[in-house]
């Protein structure tokens, strides 16, 4: 883990708000403007996807990322990297220490499997994701989901290799933050599972924030 607060104030923000658990989000943050992601309740899962705003078939690739900074969490100074090897985002402070890489996006399919058959009709990210496009972008759809991140949750690996998914890291207030390095779509579910202790059975609001360069 790699703990480093931001010099930033929220006050100077030129984006700020609020998003509810179990909603959506989409946002192009330009070239050199700096985006933060904010816990306030503490252990909440964001599932995160990025895009390169001007060709979407360019997106943010955990394979690459992970093999590049020969680590499977991510943190201050991880660089999250495009199918195409470009670097979309750097994180540039983070107060949790460790997001995730590995545990993808819930659904209504994995909600049966995983749960119960009943649990189909249940809120999910993917669902979420794709309101949001339709909602939002509409010349971007399911073919575009891939594999996320979920910054502020904990998937520990088992020496096995086992992936886990545990009560979170993170606390109330806790942030992550990234400056672009090219006109970046952000995409945000903010999870509403209730199934798994990724956000302690009690999904709650994040803050977004965006600064200029
Ligand atoms: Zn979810």
């Amino acid at each position: 883990m790699t703990l480093a607060p931001s010099k930033l104030d929220p006050k100077t923000a030129a984006f700020d708000e609020t998003l509810p658990s179990g909603l959506g989000f989409t946002h192009v943050v330009k070239k050199g403007q700096v985006f933060r992601i904010v816990d306030l309740e503490g252990n909440q899962a964001v599932d995160t996807l990025f895009y390169n705003a001007d060709d979407p078939t360019e997106r943010y690739s955990a394979v690459d990322t992970i093999r590049e900074q020969t680590n499977i969490y991510l943190t201050t100074g991880s660089r999250l990297l495009s199918t195409e090897r470009r670097v979309l985002m750097t994180i540039v402070a983070d107060t949790c220490g460790r997001h995730d890489t590995l545990g993808g996006a819930c659904a209504a399919e994995s909600n049966q499997v995983r749960y119960a058959i009943e649990k189909k009709y249940m809120h999910n990210c993917r669902d979420t994701f794709l309101l949001t496009l339709a909602t939002r972008c509409a010349t971007m759809g399911k073919r575009d989901l891939t594999a996320n991140i979920n910054f502020f949750m904990n998937v520990p690996v088992t020496p096995e290799g086992g992936l886990k998914f545990d009560d979170g890291v993170s606390g109330p207030g806790r942030y992550v933050e990234m400056r672009a390095e090219m006109d970046v779509r952000v995409l945000i579910s903010n999870c509403p599972q209730l199934n798994n202790p990724c956000n302690a059975y009690n999904p709650t609001p994040i803050r977004l924030l965006v600064w200029n360069s």
